[in-house]
């Protein structure tokens, strides 16, 4: 379908449900949920015997087949992943990041930042695992990189694939995704980020989250955060983000390997902000339920799903 097919298509839905075709109307309202992961490092399939209360859980087959139900079940979905989906495992050894994406855009993510150690085989590399997952035959489109605090000026091949935000409109409700990237100094080997500048990531947030809302006019903001859960004040985290940076409904975390079994909530300007992150390995895999109306979260939920077989 052409775009002016599809929008026509859109507009029709549209009309038939009486619900506005922007978020950016005074109007908007609508239901969104996020699934999301973080930190799956290469766990292509569930944890082998012997690994205690991880031993059975997890697997990137039983991740897609949960999505597939979710996805049949419930509204709008959107699939995120908060980086750190490479190392961990000899599949990494072995395709060096290849098959993890191909399999994510097999699963269906829409969106995913970059951890450290997505960087451990370093620029070319990483490029190579987007390009197969690009270049993959599926019926599904190849998924989305957001960072807005890295500077990609040295690394070009990089850069043109990871963008700053992006949209994903629905009928009724306009999404802004954006994400943000852990410092390399100490986790990351300098030739594996050669060409990568990193910016503060609260400073670098500031200006994309008041673009969405004001230019973009979303209707909800969402980070994508391979910062950590809580550093205590040592490292721009998760935890003081939503009073470092006005406007952001949820941000979806990774790197400290946290498990919530539900969101936190942290208290804004604006309202709250949901906290989250699934612990490691896609063993959970994470759910946020957003009711929006008039552009404003009304209600907002969340918990871990833990895949079990
Ligand atoms: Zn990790």
């Amino acid at each position: 379908m052409d775009r002016r097919a599809f929008l026509a298509a859109l507009g029709a839905a549209t009309v038939a449900s009486h619900l506005p075709l922007r978020g950016s109307d005074a109007a908007a309202s609508g239901r969104i949920t996020l699934l999301h992961t973080n930190d799956t490092h290469s766990r292509i399939e569930p944890f082998g015997p012997g690994n205690g209360n991880l031993s059975g859980l997890g697997g990137m087959a039983r991740r897609g087949t949960l999505v597939k139900q979710l996805r049949q079940q419930l509204g709008p979905v959107l699939l995120l992943d908060a980086g750190d989906t490479f190392q961990g495992t000899p599949y990494f050894n072995r395709y060096q990041g290849r098959l993890d994406y191909q399999l994510m855009r097999m699963v269906g993510y829409d969106a995913g930042t970059l951890g450290n150690h997505d960087f451990d085989n370093g620029v070319d590399l990483l490029v190579e695992a987007m390009a197969s997952m690009e270049q993959l035959k599926h019926p599904n489109p190849p998924f989305s990189f957001v960072n807005c605090n890295f500077d990609f000026k040295g690394a070009p091949a990089l850069g043109k694939r990871v963008r700053p935000y992006l949209i994903r409109e629905f009928p009724g409700l306009r999404v802004g995704l954006t994400g943000v990237g852990v410092a390399f100094a100490g986790l990351v080997a300098p030739k594996n980020h050669e060409g990568i500048g990193w910016r503060d990531p609260y400073e670098s947030l500031r200006p994309v989250v008041q673009r969405l809302r004001d230019v973009e006019k979303v209707d909800l903001v969402v980070v994508l955060s391979h910062l950590g859960y809580n550093l205590n004040g040592s490292a721009p985290d998760d935890l003081q983000m939503p009073g470092r940076v006005p406007g952001i409904d949820a941000i979806i975390g990774g790197h400290s390997h946290t498990f919530l079994e539900t969101p936190t909530r942290v208290a804004q300007a604006r309202g709250e902000t949901l906290v989250a992150q699934v612990g490691f390995g896609g063993v959970n895999l994470g759910r946020m339920d957003f009711a929006l109306a008039r552009g404003a979260v009304r209600a907002a939920s969340g918990a871990a799903i833990q895949l079990v077989g």
